[in-house]
């Protein structure tokens, strides 16, 4: 049998820097595992538009269709904040998670015990966080229509249509089964179902879909305002948490933020599964390309490092090697190693990319 593939697009800024350790970190795992895979590397963001004129070719489209997984890095920039919107770095991104139908998102908000103190709040309600935010990416109000700013008896009106088929509903439901089974086997789903017809229906569908083909994983339901209450009171009530596309932006980057730094937050895209039963995915660090830090070797690649380890688990199967990978991750954070962006409580010397490389490295071989 041929080795699973995965195409590499660093892009731009950091996104180099850091997927330049992930590469050594897959490397491991070849040597050291028995676990290959087909790498090929490609150009996306500023760094195809440099090259290519556009900021994703059909080329590196087509591939990124056909491999197991894709691992991106960061797009975006200075140098390209007057380009012509249609060709700015961050439609790469855009195209990608719109022609291979990304519809589920997955962020994790996971606290690692040494860095529970960057949180905003109390230790104790953040120390062992492990939530799972899954979000509808391509669907609901930012793309229904009407959507515009029109004119009305003379008054300007702002609208926007919250629209979700059953359909688009129900495959983002049983993303989210399909990831508690892998997890502690509870889902909540959140919407507005007291005050939005699309949330009636986003309830109804989503129970339907549970009851028929779901009935082992225990699922309960939020009102979206009451979900984010109960994020900042006790996070750890919740497993995986499935919701809108509107409520997931919010939701999603409030449950990261109670986890600290973004230099540590990986992130999944999810699609439908393919022939050989593994989703179509991409995987990237939540981070831009920090522009300010880029080129500097400051940067910090754990988000990036997560973010492979969250592939071994949701496209490659390999769910204990990513155990190892993400034990490796905290090995290092509980010796003190940190890089920039994690010492501003602490004193210390900050390490580089390539030192935090080396020590998940090592943490790696000492798991052996
Ligand atoms: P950013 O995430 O790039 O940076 C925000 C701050 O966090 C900066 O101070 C940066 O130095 C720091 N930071 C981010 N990642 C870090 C890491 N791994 N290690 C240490 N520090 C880190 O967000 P921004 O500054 O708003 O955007 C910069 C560029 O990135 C823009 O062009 C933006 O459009 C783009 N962007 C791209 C993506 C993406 O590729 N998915 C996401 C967000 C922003």
């Amino acid at each position: 049998m041929s080795n699973p593939s995965l195409l590499i697009l660093p892009g731009d800024g950091i996104g180099p820097e850091v997927m330049a350790e992930v590469r050594r970190i897959i490397d491991w795992f070849g040597d050291r595992r028995g676990l290959r895979f087909d790498v090929s590397e490609d150009l996306v963001g500023g760094a195809a538009w440099d090259v290519h004129g556009t900021p994703l070719t059909d080329a590196t489209m087509a591939k990124a269709q056909a491999v197991d997984a894709v691992l991106l890095g960061a797009v975006g920039g200075p140098k390209y904040d007057t380009l012509d919107f249609a060709v700015k770095p961050e439609r790469g991104l855009l195209r990608l998670r719109k022609e291979m139908d990304l519809y589920a998102n997955l962020r994790p908000a996971q606290c690692f015990d040494a860095l529970a103190d960057f949180s905003s709040l109390k230790r104790e309600v953040v120390a062992g966080l492990d939530i799972m935010i899954v979000r509808e990416l391509t669907s609901g109000v930012y793309f229904g229509e009407p959507r515009g700013i029109f004119t009305e008896g003379g008054a300007r009106v702002g609208i926007n249509t919250q629209r979700y088929t059953e359909g688009e509903i129900a495959r983002v439901a049983r993303s989210a089964f399909e990831l508690a089974r892998r997890r502690r086997n509870r889902v909540c789903s959140m919407e507005k179902a007291n005050v939005m017809e699309s949330g009636v229906l986003w309830r109804q569908v989503v129970q339907e879909v549970h009851d028929a083909e779901y009935p082992d994983v225990e699922l309960s339901h939020m009102y979206a305002d009451a979900g984010a209450m109960q994020l900042t009171r006790w996070p750890k009530q919740f497993d995986v948490i499935v919701t809108d596309n509107l409520f997931g932006d919010l939701l999603s980057d409030l449950a990261a933020m109670l986890t600290g730094s973004l230099g540590m937050l990986p992130s999944a895209s999810l699609g439908a599964p393919m022939e050989n039963g593994r989703p179509k995915a991409l995987y990237e660090p939540v981070h831009g390309s920090a522009p300010d830090i880029a080129g500097q070797g400051k940067a910090n690649p754990c988000a990036c490092i997560l973010s492979f380890a969250m592939a071994l688990r949701y496209s490659f199967d390999q769910g204990g090697e990513a155990d190892r990978l993400e034990r490796a991750v905290q090995a290092v954070l509980d010796r003190g190693i940190r890089t920039a962006d994690l010492m501003q409580k602490e004193g210390g010397r900050p390490v580089g990319t390539r030192a935090m490389g080396d020590a998940v490295l090592a943490a790696l071989e000492a798991s052996l």
